[in-house]
């Protein structure tokens, strides 16, 4: 079980994102990966493809700073009634990029378990 970087829900399988998270930049020059539930996944393509512009001062994802945001919706899991709760993250432009390939890879993925 892992954690949606995203919005916590709890998960056996997530889809990981390369990101390049500034604060670790010297340890990994070539990024670090977060981990995002699919509907997370899915709600970062969509952001990609709307991208509203958001006045957040930090990446929720790699934790840039001062850099163009972008919103997403995400359903943050909560104990009571109603089970969730809609929030909004900020991602920044490299990040979209990142989950826009992350999520067509997931697509592809799929596309090869239906031919066998
Ligand atoms: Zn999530
Ligand atoms: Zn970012």
């Amino acid at each position: 079980m892992a954690d949606c970087d995203l919005c916590g829900v709890g998960r056996p399988t997530l889809c990981p994102v390369k990101v390049h998270d500034p604060r670790v930049k010297t340890q990994y020059p070539a990024g670090t990966w977060r981990n995002l539930s699919e509907e997370c996944l899915n709600s970062c393509y969509e952001a990609n493809v709307s991208k509203i512009p958001s006045d957040a001062k930090k990446c929720d994802l790699c934790g840039t700073r001062d850099e163009a945001m972008y919103k997403v919706d995400v359903s943050v899991p909560t104990f009571g009634e109603p089970y969730s709760r809609a929030e909004t993250r900020a991602i920044c432009e490299s990040c979209l990029a990142a989950c826009e390939e992350s999520y067509n890879r997931r697509q592809a993925e799929k596309e090869e378990g239906h031919h066998h």
